[in-house]
């Protein structure tokens, strides 16, 4: 018999053909199965030994067979990587998802389908639709009748899919943006006007990337500063809007934060929305985080005001507990976007309901697919007990928190986002009895603490972030502050302690080293 292993048409069939008894499909299950027995964040490492591991740029001139590939899977890439579904893993918001995703995931890769346009989505482009309006109403409570007329109509756009809140933030700036300037699509900033944004100084970095890439430039985003809860001071940013018409320069938008990156607070978004109607400004909320929060009846509140943003952005990645790639923006008006519609011959004519009309991204993968796996399989109830958990052991941790003598609760958890610190001894036992200069045993607690986080990551059992954050408590001075996201179902507060034993055995190797 001829042999054919190496022949193209045996890597055609062998490669692209689906078969049913799919033995490279075991060999990976078994890798998985391995992989989730473990319950530590990962192995211990340091980067160079990963360096070293994938420092040939060659790419094979035969291919490896399955059993190298696996192999080498196994032995230096999935033992390295975060293992983000431990409940070990306490510190962002990136988490366990649902344990249908693998699932849907095998059918969204195996469809490919191209939602940019109808032609390589057909049926997708209205599924996504559909995902779009349950999202749509879940924020601003429209009528049946307003759905109706809007869900599936071409001229209408409800949202837009992103891979992400970045783009979904800039997307919806770039609404702003040509809301402000009308020319500025199309032929540039040529007028010289400035156009400024203004947000809290726990504004999201994507922010400053969309005002870079938008040609406003990152500069020109207005910081206010925040108040004892984390939220943007009212009285500042009265200010900061007179102040920037004092100045003729012409605010863009105004965004408030639902549900910080930094802590989990809520700008008072009622608040702010009466002051962008009064001053006809933009009015966008970030709530990449916080915006799943209206899934629970119990925690909505904590939202009041979002239904009047003009924009709103939401992340399907973060507390949707779907997989990286998912991102959101919502418009009130569904004619907004109009001014970012692009037209081309071969796709996305004007008459089409293409969805690539109105997106930043071009070719763009069905995950909203994952949006309407996670809606219909968990409904609205099932959300909002994982909400719920999530804001509820967060609160018990930062409880906890206040009973220890050398920790210190940085920020309460207003939703499921908290942070907190380590003392070291010589400082929560008084020693140095009389503390004269507060900013300098600040600083000499931010290094101990930043000292710590790293430590504990590499050991690679438990896991909390950092971040630093200027607190008012402190005179606005910066604090590093250890971070807890409390998103996967499965931490419990003996977690916590755990970790927090882990912190402590460290702070005391630290301590000596001060
Ligand atoms: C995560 C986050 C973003 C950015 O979203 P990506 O999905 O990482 O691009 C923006 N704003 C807030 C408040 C976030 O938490």
């Amino acid at each position: 018999m001829k042999k054919t292993t190496n022949s193209k048409d045996a890597f055609i069939k062998n490669s692209f053909e689906i078969k049913k008894a799919h033995t490279f499909a075991e060999k990976i299950q078994q890798l998985i199965a391995s992989y989730v027995s473990k319950q530590q964040v990962s192995e211990q490492y340091n980067t160079q030994v990963l360096a070293d591991a994938f420092a040939f740029q060659s790419i094979p001139e035969i291919g490896y067979s399955e059993e190298e590939f696996i192999e080498e899977l196994a032995k230096k890439l999935l033992p390295y990587t975060t293992y983000v579904g431990t409940p070990n893993f306490i510190g962002h918001m990136t988490t366990a998802l649902p344990n249908f995703i693998p699932e849907v995931a095998s059918l969204v890769a195996t469809l490919n389908q191209n939602v940019v346009k109808i032609e390589t989505s057909q049926a997708a482009t209205f599924y996504e639709r559909q995902a779009i309006a349950m999202l749509h109403e879940l924020m601003y409570e429209n009528t049946e009748t307003f759905y109706h007329e809007h869900i599936h109509n071409i001229d209408s756009t409800l949202g837009i899919v992103t891979s992400g809140g970045t783009i979904a933030n800039i997307s919806a700036l770039q609404c702003a943006r040509n809301r402000m300037f009308p020319h500025m699509e199309k032929t540039g900033n040529n007028t010289g006007k400035i156009g400024v944004v203004i947000c809290s100084e726990l504004g999201h970095y994507s922010l400053k990337k969309a005002m870079g890439i938008l040609g406003l430039g990152s500069d020109q985003l207005v910081i206010v500063p925040t108040d004892a809860h984390n939220k943007i001071r009212i009285d500042l940013l009265e200010k900061a809007i007179q102040n920037c018409q004092e100045l003729e320069q012409h605010i863009v938008a105004l965004i408030g934060i639902a549900g910080t990156t930094e802590c989990g607070s809520i700008d008072p978004l009622e608040a702010m929305a009466a002051l962008a109607a009064t001053h006809d400004i933009y009015f966008h909320v970030d709530a990449a985080w916080g915006g799943p929060t209206l899934l629970s009846d119990k925690y909505k509140p904590l939202l009041k005001g979002i239904e009047k943003a003009d924009s709103i952005t939401i992340d399907g990645h973060k507390q949707l507990y779907l997989p990286m790639g998912i991102g959101v923006v919502l418009f009130k008006n569904p004619t907004t976007s109009e001014s970012i519609e692009k037209e081309s011959e071969y796709i996305i004519r004007k008459t089409s309901i293409d969805l690539g009309k109105r997106s930043i991204e071009g070719s763009r993968p069905f995950h909203s697919f994952y949006v309407q796996a996670g809606f219909k399989l968990l409904g609205k109830q099932k959300y909002a007990w994982l909400i719920e958990k999530g804001i509820e052991t967060a609160r018990e941790m930062a409880t906890y928190v206040e009973t220890l003598q050398d920790f210190e609760l940085l920020t309460a958890a207003e939703t499921n986002i908290f942070l907190y610190r380590c003392l070291p001894k010589s400082i929560h036992s008084n020693e140095d009895s009389i503390i004269t200069d507060i900013t300098k045993m600040n600083n000499k607690i931010n290094v101990f603490n930043k000292a710590i986080q790293q430590k504990q990551m590499k050991q690679g059992n438990t896991f909390v972030s950092y971040t630093t954050v200027a607190l008012e408590k402190y005179n606005k001075q910066k604090i590093v502050g250890l971070r807890v996201v409390v998103a996967n179902p499965l931490i419990t507060l003996a977690h916590f302690k755990k970790s927090i034993e882990e912190q402590r055995t460290l702070a005391s190797t630290i301590e000596s080293n001060l």
